[in-house]
């Protein structure tokens, strides 16, 4: 089982690697004992996030879609980064692919699965609903010091 490496960490920062997306499917996440799903690997945890977790997902050709599910009180987005598939919430169907940027509400219910003949690769970000109070860049704040490298 693969392991996340965690390859930088500081007061305000910690970054880490999950290793080639190809080999995504070599992280097992155990979600209860005695129940592994391999090809998904969370690092908000490793991250030491505070407001969103992080995971990745890699689902094989032909697999997927086989739960519904909702969440209590994050939303999530799911971002496609290779492969295609087809997305479902509350019974509404839809494509998915390269590209493909899907936001569902925490009481969507939700599946996903592979119709590509390839590994369908996708970063699933959570964060509490209805908690961001800034969009784009407009929580930025530039700074007057100059930067060095
Ligand atoms: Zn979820």
């Amino acid at each position: 089982m693969k392991k996340v490496e965690i390859t930088a960490k500081g007061t305000n920062y910690a970054a880490t690697n999950i290793g080639l997306l190809n080999e995504l499917s070599q992280h097992v996440f155990t979600l209860a004992p005695g129940i592994d799903i391999p090809g998904r690997v969370f690092i908000g945890n490793d991250l030491g996030n505070t407001g969103s977790e992080v995971s990745f997902v890699t689902t094989p050709a032909g697999l997927g879609g086989d739960f519904l599910h909702t969440h209590k009180t994050n939303e999530e987005v799911y971002i496609v980064l290779s492969g295609n598939g087809q997305f479902q919430v509350d019974g509404e169907f839809f494509d998915i692919s390269e590209g493909s940027v899907v936001r569902v509400s925490q009481n969507g219910k939700r599946a996903y699965k592979n119709t590509g003949n390839t590994d369908l690769v996708m970063i699933c970000i959570q964060t509490k609903a209805d908690s961001l109070k800034d969009l784009g860049i407009t929580d930025g704040v530039i700074l007057e010091e100059p930067v060095k490298w």
